[in-house]
């Protein structure tokens, strides 16, 4: 019997009708049952967002057993949750670190859905003392990895500067020597996690240093540089230009310095009489280091310091001097420092034996000051060099009183090069560093639209479509999965879950680009196509289980037939795992990652099956189950697949192509297709639809689609052209 073909859609795509639409939203219980459930959850989110969300929980005793003695927790800051670790030092406490947790200053979420905390002691000059992690809920660290890595990854950042941008390398850059030294070791299969951590650590240590050391919100990372051009020229010359100058303060000075103190000096000259005098030059600049130093000795200083670094000379030939007999090679002045924007920068002797200077060069104790990169030094901007005078009253214990005197020095700014670090928020740096993987990926998508889009081209011709999909699917498996880590899984939508009720901060996904790129092309394929457009070409796990059914084709295992009432009721339980999971989440129970643990995606796709026993036992069991039940996992347990189904129901478009035959009487593409996704009628059930085109194929092939194969035996006119998507 044919059927009215009023039912029957004619040419081209064209909208569902209302009645029709209605019907599906009607077809099956467990879709109302997750639309409820997916309903509280987001009635819930509101509801919930108001509480306030996670703050530090660190109080004097718990800080006092991460920082035990000798050192000492000081008052908590009254105004930002910040602690001081003192240190004695000299008889007298000095700030070792200021401690404090990340939660309190940057509430990045991560891909669990909440921020990570990290308790961070930061020390005056901006060096991170300590780090540790408090909590997190990274779903590749928890039950995949361990949080052992994630623990090495954040001591790396010990010794290193917050005035520094620092970067997430690739695993062992740094062993191998090829990153700079701000870059950390990145975890393989963690970046996305390792990158959120990174950023928070700096965020929140860039916080508490506007606050406590007075950086964090000057350029940082720029890097300043000597050009390298300029020829030596006579000391005078530098001298007039002001390059190398010479610092003679009075008596007069020195004694305004300690007025109100009582204190006297006792071998004071007239108050004209020049108390010191200081020649100061920053060696990187040629003209002055060249001249200063000689060529050979210029050139060998600047391979010592290395990019990046700075020397700063001083000839000490005053009454008064900074660099007493004492004054050991190497170590740090305790008279003489350099300061900057208000901050005292990290220097120390450069270790080089005393010899002859440029001749011209006034003769006496002096020293090359080395600066390291990390201090963040702009030698283009003004510093001041300061000397520590101490003057004492008593015979027996003295009272000592110490005053800085110090001066300005600055270069003209065109003496150097100013790389200014590219600005833009800590997920750019991930997009810059996978542009390559995006761009693959983007290409195969583009490919896979007009393939998908003409079914009159490549889709028609069996063979080699079906080496195209085969090959499409080795690539979403060995490139999108293994290597770009992009597995869409609903632990993402767990995550979207609790960031919407903890943060409504969404912008962890800005760190995992392919994974983004591709949710954002599934969005739009489930609104024109359907879910079928991820579950049947860019799920990895999925392309595992059709390569490795494919690869035991040779061996006709039986299949298993799944009676309709039975199969009807099983397609029902991935709705009940996903509102299960959705609703924990959204009640933040860590059930939810339990419930997730229903997705293998983190054994066999993010961690290449390295795992414990039962996960590795329940992924391959998954795949032995789909070499007898084609594709079991994904039709009837997997959530984010239900997740896709239930979206796919605002699909506009019925778009694969019927014949008014299709089901009555003719049933071969029902037969045909694996999934399961024509129904009895003839109708595709775009829940179901996986769009592994093969029902196109047959359509068009005058040799298997049955009407045509009998209107040719009959010798009548081809049968009617079926719908089509083009
Ligand atoms: S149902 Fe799940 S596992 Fe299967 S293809 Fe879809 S998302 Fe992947
Ligand atoms: S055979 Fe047709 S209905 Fe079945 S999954 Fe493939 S495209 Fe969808």
């Amino acid at each position: 019997m044919i059927r009215d073909p009023g039912e029957v859609p004619r040419d081209g795509f064209f909208l569902l009708r209302g009645e029709e639409r209605l019907r599906k939203w009607r077809s099956a219980w467990c879709d109302w049952a997750t639309g409820i459930a997916v309903l509280v959850a987001l009635l819930l989110t509101p509801l919930l967002a108001p509480f306030p969300a996670f703050a530090g929980g660190l109080d004097r005793a718990g800080l006092e057993r991460l920082f035990p003695a000798p050192l000492v927790v000081g008052e908590r800051d009254g105004h930002i949750p910040v602690w001081p670790i003192l240190k004695q030092e000299a008889g007298s406490y000095e700030v070792f670190a200021y401690a404090f947790e990340t939660i309190d200053f940057a509430r990045i979420p991560g891909f669990g859905g909440t921020a990570p905390n990290l308790l961070i002691a930061l020390g005056p000059d901006g060096t991170f003392r300590d780090a540790r992690v408090l909590s997190h809920h990274e779903p590749v660290f928890l039950e995949g990895l361990g949080s052992e890595p994630l623990f090495a990854f954040v001591e790396q950042y010990v010794g290193l500067s917050a005035k520094q941008p620092i970067r997430v390398g690739r695993p062992n850059a740094r062993a191998s020597g090829a990153a700079p030294a701000t870059t950390v070791d990145g975890i393989s299969m963690a970046t996305a996690s390792t990158r959120v951590v990174n950023e928070t650590m700096l965020a929140a240590s860039l916080a508490v240093a506007r606050e406590k050391l007075g950086f964090g919100g000057a350029q940082l990372g720029l890097r300043v540089e000597a050009r390298p051009e300029g020829d030596p020229l006579p000391l005078a010359a530098l001298e007039r230009r002001g390059w190398v100058t010479v610092w003679r303060p009075s008596q007069r000075e020195a004694d305004a310095a300690f007025a109100g103190t009582g204190l006297d000096d006792p071998e004071a000259g007239e108050p004209d009489a020049p108390f010191a005098a200081l020649t100061i030059a920053y060696l990187n600049v040629p003209p002055i280091g060249r001249t200063v130093l000689g060529e050979a000795a210029f050139a060998r200083l600047m391979r010592e310091i290395g990019p990046g670094g700075h020397a700063v000379m001083v000839v000490s030939t005053g009454r008064w001097n900074p660099l007493p007999e004492a004054f050991v090679l190497g170590s740090v002045p305790e008279r003489l420092t350099v300061q900057q924007g208000g901050l005292t920068v990290n220097l120390r002797d450069a270790a080089w034996e005393r010899g002859d200077l440029a001749p011209g060069l006034p003769a006496g104790p002096w020293t090359i000051l080395r600066i390291a990169p990390e201090a963040g030094f702009d030698p283009a901007s003004p510093w001041t060099l300061a000397m520590k005078v101490t003057r004492e009253r008593g015979q027996i214990f003295p009272d000592k009183v110490s005053r800085d005197l110090s001066t300005e020095y600055r270069l003209p700014p065109e003496l150097f090069l100013r790389e200014i670090p590219e600005a833009g928020p800590g997920w750019t740096e991930a997009w810059r560093a996978r542009a390559g993987e995006l761009g693959i990926i983007a290409a195969a998508l583009g490919l896979l639209v007009p393939v998908l889009v003409r079914q009159r081209g490549l889709v028609a011709r069996e063979d080699a479509f079906s080496a195209f999909r085969l090959g499409f699917l080795a690539f979403t498996l060995g490139v999108v999965g293994w290597y770009a880590q992009a597995q869409l899984s609903i632990v993402t939508l767990v995550g979207v879950t609790r960031a919407l009720v903890q943060t409504g901060d969404l912008g962890f996904l800005l760190y995992d680009p392919p994974s983004l790129l591709i949710w954002a092309f599934v969005l739009v394929t489930l609104v024109v196509w359907g879910r079928g457009t991820f579950c049947g070409w860019l799920c990895p796990f999925g392309a595992l289980q059709e390569l490795a059914a494919w690869l035991a084709r040779p061996l006709r295992l039986r299949q298993i037939t799944v009676p309709p009432r039975l199969d009807r009721a099983l397609r029902g339980v991935k709705y009940g795992a996903l509102a299960a999971i959705l609703l924990s989440a959204a009640l933040a129970s860590p059930l939810a990652d339990s419930v997730a643990e229903v997705e293998p995606f983190k054994t066999a796709i993010t961690l290449y099956f390295v795992r414990s026993l039962p996960f590795l036992g329940y992924a391959a069991g998954l795949i032995l189950l789909n070499l007898f039940l084609y594709k079991g996992f994904c039709r009837y347990l997997c959530p984010l697949g239900a997740s896709l189904a239930l979206a796919g129901r605002l699909r506009l478009l019925d778009w694969i192509p019927r014949r008014a035959e299709c089901g009555s009487p003719c049933q071969l593409c029902r037969v045909r297709c694996r999934y399961g996704a024509i129904e009895p009628s003839g109708r595709i059930d775009y829940a179901e639809c996986f769009q592994c085109m093969e029902c196109v194929t047959i359509i068009h092939d005058p040799h298997q689609c049955v009407p045509q194969v009998l209107a040719q035996k009959r010798g009548r006119r081809a049968a009617r052209r079926p719908v089509a998507a083009e």
